[in-house]
């Protein structure tokens, strides 16, 4: 995107000064060192914007890259011409970002009685917009997998506020439907104007009646005896719709269904000849691993093969990935079995 296009400087004009109303809100209530500052740096883009001196080095005076100054509108000079202090600084913020973010990630070992779960996260920077959880409640397992538009800090930054937004919701107790609408409003909220997330909600019951809805994310694999379903997004993405009403999907799992989220950065993953790597080659081995597999061995087999296909073509997108296999207690399993026979 070229930094001279009206278009975008509008934009970025437009997220400047609905950034600005906030802090000017905030600034209100609570006055602080570090909001004032920030404002002052808010007013300064302003007035580069106005006066044509947005995205040139204040250094050099050379042009910051189109892709920094998307991540961060407030830059006033381009990487090469901070000082050392300035880099570690950076470097240092980037680290701890990258440390909280890694905090807020479900435990690895997750273990929940009733279900086997899996994932893989692998951001393609420090930071990542994905957000991926799993989250036990009242009997019911519910889980969530997002991709924020955007990249770096400001995407990383969103999907740590998506992660809250759920997480405050969920004890509530609401339907899918209800718990959608909540989300998208508070999303919306506390989003910049041009961004989004495309996010696939799920819960299941012990019983494995499985609701799902998915806002613009990609399809939802369910992989089962008779083959893998697909659940294509039935909304828009997040931040992007303001209906009242949210379509739901429902299943019912039985014993050893798989449940197959991902991010684009997944099924887009690209190699040297700019192949992609597509959604139909995941839901292919997802359909090897038949009979069912456990959620372990599938997401291994899944990095194998992208890690085989991408070559030594650099990541381009964060990746994440996760497996939740229906695995009822051994009791309620063979009454399930006995029941199907
Ligand atoms: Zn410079």
């Amino acid at each position: 995107m070229a930094i001279g296009e009206t278009t975008y400087v509008n934009s970025v004009r437009e997220q400047l000064l609905a950034g600005r109303t906030r802090l000017a809100d905030v600034l209100a209530d609570n006055e602080s060192e570090q909001m004032l500052r920030l404002l002052e740096e808010v007013d300064g883009a302003l007035h580069r914007i106005d006066h044509g001196a947005f995205g040139v080095c204040e250094v050099c005076a050379g042009t910051v890259p189109a892709g920094d100054l998307l991540e961060n509108p407030l830059l006033r000079v381009c990487l090469d011409c901070l000082t050392p202090k300035q880099q570690r600084a950076l470097e240092y913020d980037l680290e701890l970002a990258a440390q909280i973010q890694k905090g807020l990630l479900p435990p690895t070992d997750l273990a929940i009685a009733g279900w086997e779960i899996s994932y893989h996260y692998q951001p393609a920077g420090m930071v990542s917009g994905d957000y991926c959880d799993v989250i036990k409640d009242d009997g019911r397992l519910n889980f969530i997998m997002a991709d924020v538009s955007g990249k770096g800090v400001a995407a990383a930054m969103l999907a740590s506020n998506l992660r809250a937004v759920f997480r405050s919701l969920i004890p509530l107790r609401l339907s899918v439907e209800e718990l959608m609408v909540r989300a998208n409003r508070l999303f919306h909220e506390s989003a910049l104007p041009n961004q989004y997330a495309t996010l696939v909600f799920g819960r299941t019951s012990n019983h494995g009646e499985l609701e799902l809805a998915n806002a613009g994310h990609l399809p939802v694999l369910l992989a089962g005896k008779s083959g893998v379903t697909a659940f294509e997004s039935n909304c828009k993405p997040l931040g992007f719709f303001s209906d009242e009403t949210v379509d739901v999907v429902r299943a019912v799992l039985s014993p050893g269904d798989t449940v197959v989220l991902y991010t684009d950065g997944v099924s887009e993953a690209s190699n040297r000849d700019g192949e992609e790597y597509g959604v139909e080659a995941l839901r292919r081995l997802v359909a090897e691993q038949q009979p069912p597999c456990c959620p372990s061995k599938l997401v291994q087999a899944c990095k194998q093969r992208l890690a085989a296909f991408r070559g030594a073509e650099e990541r381009a997108d964060d990746e994440t990935l996760l497996a939740i296999q229906y695995a009822p207690e051994t009791g309620q399993s063979a009454a399930a079995e006995a029941a199907g026979a």
